[in-house]
């Protein structure tokens, strides 16, 4: 007999999450298992989002900002977010936040330093997940693993390479991030730099490229090295810690599964195609996820986005493909020409029909319908664009 046991593979982001509102209450498992690899959890990642109402965590945020910078070349635009602050988590707080709730709960165990190596299906429509430190069973399977680099085919990676800085003079513009300071360069990509200044002496300088393949860091070092010499000056500054990411934007959604298997995580429709912003979108599928499974429903993947989203995204990421000298441009002309408040709607996944329509007309429309034409003929003749 299967034991009536939830596994969840990967304890980041997404497992944790879950884990964490299980944890809260009775549920209809005699046990959980988180199966994770890494060893110990670090302050490996930061996570930023507009504290809109519905914001999660917010709680746990270590600074926030209530205006940001969008630059390009001489242009420069600093968008108000007062209303809606942009928010910032370092990932160990999280963790750390994740781990003691987790431990209230009895039924709860968190296997680290267990690699996963195969996933089968038992004759009694059971899970044994075999792992280098020994194999756990269960009856259903909530998988939070990215797919492998090279089985994604996004239409973008978001490639970052970020460090901590801390100076030994006044450098950073404590009250104002760069959230995108486009680079005249665009020999790989849409590439930007993003700033977060924690004073005037501390921050998180990072180097971006929105483009076609994934670029390690050493492919970002000599530009991040020339941001981190354009902020410093010359000053002595040490470098704290350090953050590398490859996101893949518009990749096909890999199946969710059903009855016993369900894939969640950023293969699976937890990031935002066009932004790479995941954090509050996991939150969201955590919590419905949470209410699902307490009421015997079982668990649930993401919830796809609307219609009208994904078109837009679609088409936004394919330009910004094709067209990679467009990008500065669109981005900028969005952040200048729409209303803050639209913009962070739009990009925090609550934007409305009129939100929608203010950032298609501020657009120009040639490289957008051209695209649309593409994908409508790709469409017709069955190949993807
Ligand atoms: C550096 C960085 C910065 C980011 N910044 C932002 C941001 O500012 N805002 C935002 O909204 N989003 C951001 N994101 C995107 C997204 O929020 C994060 O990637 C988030 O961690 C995704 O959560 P997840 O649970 O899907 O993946 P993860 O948090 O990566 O969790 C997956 C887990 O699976 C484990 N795992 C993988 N393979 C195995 C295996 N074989 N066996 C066992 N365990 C395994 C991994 O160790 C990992 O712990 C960022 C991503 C990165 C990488």
């Amino acid at each position: 007999m299967t034991p009536n046991i939830l596994l969840i593979l990967g304890g980041g982001c997404a497992g944790l999450s879950l884990a964490m509102r299980l944890a809260k209450g009775p549920m209809p498992y005699e046990k959980v298992i988180i199966i994770e690899k890494r060893d110990v959890y670090q302050n490996d990642r930061t996570w930023c989002f507009w504290k809109l109402d519905d914001a999660h965590f917010s709680h746990l945020a270590a600074r926030e900002w209530t205006a940001f910078r969008i630059a390009n070349g001489q242009l420069e635009t600093i968008v108000d977010c007062a209303a809606t602050p942009y928010q910032m988590i370092r990932s160990g707080d999280f963790y750390e936040f994740a781990l003691t709730a987790i431990k209230r709960s009895p039924i709860i165990e968190l296997h680290l330093g267990h690699a996963i190596t195969k996933i089968v299906k038992t004759s009694q429509d059971g899970w044994v997940i075999e792992t280098d430190h020994g194999s756990f069973s269960g009856s259903v399977v909530i998988d939070t693993r990215p797919d492998a680099p090279e089985d994604t085919k996004p239409i973008v990676w978001q490639s970052f390479f970020g460090q901590e800085i801390i100076c030994e003079a006044g450098v950073f513009e404590a009250a104002v991030p760069d959230l995108m300071n486009f680079l005249p360069t665009h020999d790989d990509g849409v590439a930007f730099s993003y700033i977060l200044p924690f004073s005037e002496t501390e921050g998180l300088l990072e180097t971006t490229v929105f483009g076609p393949d994934i670029l390690t860091v050493d492919d970002l070092a000599e530009r991040q090295n020339r941001l981190v010499s354009r902020i410093t000056k010359g000053r002595r500054f040490d470098v704290r810690r350090s953050e590398y990411g490859a996101l893949p934007m518009g990749a096909v959604r890999t199946e969710i599964g059903a009855d016993s298997y369900f894939k969640v995580g950023i293969m699976a429709g937890s990031l935002r195609p066009s932004t790479g912003y995941a954090f509050q979108r996991i939150q969201r599928w955590a919590e419905a996820c949470a209410i699902s499974i307490r009421k015997g429903s079982g668990p649930i993947g993401h919830a796809p986005d609307p219609w009208r989203i994904r078109m837009m995204d679609d088409l936004f990421l394919k330009v910004m493909r094709d067209a990679p000298e467009l990008g500065a441009m669109l981005f900028y002309q969005i952040f200048k020409d729409v209303r803050p408040d639209k913009v962070i709607r739009f990009l925090s996944d609550q934007g409305e029909q009129s939100d929608c329509s203010a950032i298609i007309f501020a657009l120009p429309p040639y490289p957008f319908l051209r695209m649309l034409a593409k994908s409508v003929t790709g469409l017709i003749k069955g190949t993807r664009i």
